[in-house]
């Protein structure tokens, strides 16, 4: 059964208790303490709970219909708007990356914004989400996503500086940094990118020579899960932008309505649709 939407908004619906559900839009997890406040204040007004959902948005639950107006419209002054649901590019999903984690090899939350301004809200063919982690041992499993983003840095080494201390060794966690006759070795086939070894490195022997971000299609989180297939696994900042414009093009064009990523890229295989992605053409169906 079909949930019953207000004033064509898939956002705000009606719940079994009668009443109706208003799932507010939020980007990587972030809100203004005015807009928390805010949140409060609808709740406590016309509704019942807040609800904190699986991907970051929050919900004010048991809005009765006869309220939603004045409710909308109290969130709306605070820049509060109802969330993504449906066949959208939904709201995007992010951890708090380099701008507060130790751990991050990449920053996430403004990349988060820069594609929620792009995409979020436009109509696609299934629900279309994102997941961005800040490193390559993600918490927020973006693999999980139609479109996953996570963080990289190749290390490089400067052996005239390295001691051999084994520093690298000890934080690298799949086994890839080792000593050998006093020096720093890498296994760039084990590397995992995750550049803990060169925050790490007491003599800054380490660095990153290079940053980016694997990135992932066709993922879903849903039943039943399935880890989407690695598209590249390291783009440039500037790339990703361009990369999901012209994924999204392949998809609407070949995709029948309703039918999520995962089952378009089954359907045509991921060779053909990494070709398609990346042809010259204009024509994103061929
Ligand atoms: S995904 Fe990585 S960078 Fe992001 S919060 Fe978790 S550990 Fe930190
Ligand atoms: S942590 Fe730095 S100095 Fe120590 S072994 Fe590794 S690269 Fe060399
Ligand atoms: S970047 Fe991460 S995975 Fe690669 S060698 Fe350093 S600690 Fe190990």
């Amino acid at each position: 059964m079909k949930p019953e939407i207000y004033k064509g908004m898939p956002a705000v619906f009606k719940r079994r208790d009668g009443k109706f559900e208003i799932k507010i839009l939020v980007t990587g997890g972030m809100l203004t303490p005015r807009q928390v406040r805010r949140i409060g204040e609808v709740a406590e007004r016309y509704g019942g709970e807040v609800h904190i959902t699986v991907r970051q948005e929050l919900s004010i639950l048991g809005v009765p219909e006869e309220k939603l107006d004045p409710a909308l419209q109290d969130l709306a002054e605070a820049g509060l708007l109802p969330g993504s649901a449906g066949m959208t590019f939904r709201n995007v999903v992010s951890c708090l990356g380099s701008d507060y984690c130790f751990k991050a090899a990449a920053e996430t939350t403004s990349l988060a914004e820069e594609i929620a301004e792009r995409f979020t809200g436009e109509k696609t063919p299934g629900p279309l989400k994102v997941g961005i982690g800040g490193c390559p041992f993600p918490c927020t499993r973006p693999q999980f996503n139609e479109i996953g983003i996570m963080g990289r840095v190749r290390p490089e080494l400067d052996l005239e500086k390295c001691t051999g201390c084994g520093k690298c060794v000890e934080v690298c966690k799949v086994g890839a940094a080792s000593v050998v006759e006093g020096k720093a070795v890498i296994d760039y086939g084990k590397c995992a990118m995750c550049g803990r070894c060169v925050v790490n490195c007491p003599v800054g022997a380490r660095y990153t020579a290079e940053d980016g971000y694997m990135f992932f299609v066709g993922g879903r989180g849903s039943w039943p899960p399935h880890e989407g297939w690695i598209f590249r696994d390291f783009v440039g900042r500037e790339e990703i932008l361009p990369l999901i414009g012209r994924i999204l093009e392949v998809y609407r064009a070949g995709a029948k309505p309703g039918m999520r990523l995962l089952e378009f890229i089954n359907t045509i295989g991921f060779e053909e649709f990494r070709r398609r992605v990346e042809a010259d053409d204009a024509d994103p169906g061929r």
